[in-house]
């Protein structure tokens, strides 16, 4: 199927192909004609997958298609986009003036952290399209800076991150203020927990869905390794493991604000490029960050999960979890910034005994195996105890204790407390298979890591169906 076939105009054609965008992703597939027919839309979809065309291209040829219905002369937004964070703000916004190169459609993107002076007068002179984050709408909306009352299509981008990051109340705020009738809502969501298919039914009329990427699922082309680690000497193992592949740009995720800048600050004074993103950074240290990244000034980006939520970085080859996330679905968020696109890669984390609980989660979570081995010389004292099954420290060197959970996949019995646990006999005799069936694999050469077993697919997409 061609971007032409899903209905797409030759001016977006053009910028798509000038663009190096040959063919649609599944996600645009799927979305692309159901919003050009202007149905809501409830999206599974996460970073990653091209979800941003998705929605944008089919609203831009909304935007450049049909005339805008005036009142009182001025130039009011005609379309919203809600993000959680600024940097995906950004992003989206970057995207969509790619898409509308050969357009004059007038954008802007806001955000808090910043003044408001610019945005002020941006908004004074009148935009079509709006890309923003739900608190500094607010506040606009509070100065009567900005008037909703000619929204005709709204997006809810990550709407779960939303919901997790505390903005319900904003976004509700917001949705009074727009237009009832006459609305075309979309909404993309890696997950949709009760909380979110509540959000559809209240504000959506029949919208039809699409689901790339099953729940909680990740890139088959991902191999995951843990290596159990004594707490105090964490930061030794990851400078270890950087110094390796000292040139390899590596996503280091910590769990605090402060965590990440003395992470940061350590391998920077060891030798390795380092910045730090986090929640406390101003805007443009947070822009200027992953620039350097991006751009190779810097090796290693520390990062925490708010702060990386949406970062869009192409076919990054390794993501080391410094700290594992308290919630197990924040280590799909992470390693989604691997092994995109079918690129094979790495999930590294590194473990101490505090964090076994985590992973257990994970693993129960992601119904994948893991590659548990210990790094020469950095083995545990205090061996770790990773819940039902026997604690211990690798059998041997580059050997493997993959977690694992029975009966794998759909339908299949799940262990009584599925966890992490080491390949010995008992592991490798474990006999359902998910609906793949097909012979287990035995013990991996090192730098090999286990595939799930069976189970469910990956990014199958489901038939548009009606309402949730
Ligand atoms: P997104 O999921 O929207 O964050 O997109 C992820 C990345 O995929 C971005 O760098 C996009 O520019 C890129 N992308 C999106 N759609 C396509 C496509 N059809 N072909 C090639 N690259 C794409």
């Amino acid at each position: 199927m061609s971007f032409e076939d899903l209905g797409l105009a030759p001016f977006l054609l053009r910028a798509l192909a000038e663009q190096g965008y040959e063919n649609p992703t599944p996600v645009q597939e799927q979305a692309i004609p159901l919003v050009l027919q202007g149905h809501d839309l409830l999206a599974g979809a996460q970073t990653g997958t091209g979800k941003t065309a998705a929605f944008g291209l089919p609203l831009l040829q909304h935007l450049a298609t049909s005339a805008q219905e005036v009142r009182g002369g001025a130039r009011r937004p005609r379309a919203l986009i809600l993000t959680p964070t600024r940097e995906l703000a950004t992003q989206v916004h970057d995207s969509l003036r790619g898409y509308s190169k050969y357009l004059r459609i007038p954008s802007t993107c806001i955000y808090g952290g910043v003044g408001m002076g610019n945005q002020l007068d941006i908004l004074r002179r009148g935009v079509d399209l709006l890309v923003a984050c739900p608190g500094r709408l607010i506040d606009h909306m509070e100065r009567r800076s900005v008037d909703l009352s000619g929204i005709e299509v709204l997006v809810l981008d990550e709407a779960d991150r939303m919901l997790d990051m505390g903005f319900l109340p904003s976004i509700k705020r917001i949705l009074a203020k727009l237009p009832k009738q006459n609305r075309q809502t979309l909404l993309f969501s890696a997950t949709f927990a009760d909380p979110i298919k509540q959000l559809a039914l209240e504000f959506m009329r029949s919208p039809r869905e699409v689901m790339v990427t099953p729940r909680n699922t990740v890139a088959e082309t991902i191999a995951h390794r843990v290596h159990p680690v004594d707490a105090g000497r964490k930061r030794e193992l990851l400078l270890h493991l950087l110094a390796q592949e000292s040139r390899e740009q590596t996503l280091v995720f910590a769990k605090t604000k402060h965590g990440s800048d003395k992470l940061a600050t350590f391998l920077d004074k060891s030798g390795i490029k380092t910045a730090a993103i986090h929640g406390n950074k101003s805007q443009s240290q947070r822009l200027r960050a992953l620039g350097d990244f991006k751009a190779g000034r810097v090796t290693v980006l520390v990062a925490t999960d708010i702060a990386a939520r949406g970062i869009d970085i192409n076919e990054l080859p390794k993501v080391i979890n410094y700290d594992l996330p308290m919630v197990a679905e924040d280590y799909v968020h992470r390693i989604g910034r691997t092994g995109r696109n079918g690129a094979s890669g790495q999930a590294i984390s590194l473990v101490a005994q505090e964090d076994a609980k985590y992973l257990r989660q994970i693993v129960r979570l992601l119904d994948r195996d893991m590659d548990i081995r210990d790094v020469p010389g950095f083995e545990p004292q205090t061996p770790i105890r990773w819940g039902n099954s026997a604690p211990g420290k690798a059998e041997q060197p580059g050997g493997e204790r993959p977690p694992r959970r029975g009966g794998g996949g759909r339908g299949g019995q799940r262990d009584a407390a599925p966890g992490p646990r080491r390949g010995g006999a008992a592991a490798k005799s474990a006999a359902p298979r998910g609906e793949g069936g097909g012979p287990r694999r035995e013990a991996q050469p090192a730098g090999t890591g286990r595939r799930r077993r069976g189970g469910r697919g990956r990014g199958k997409p489901a038939q548009p169906s009606s309402a949730p």
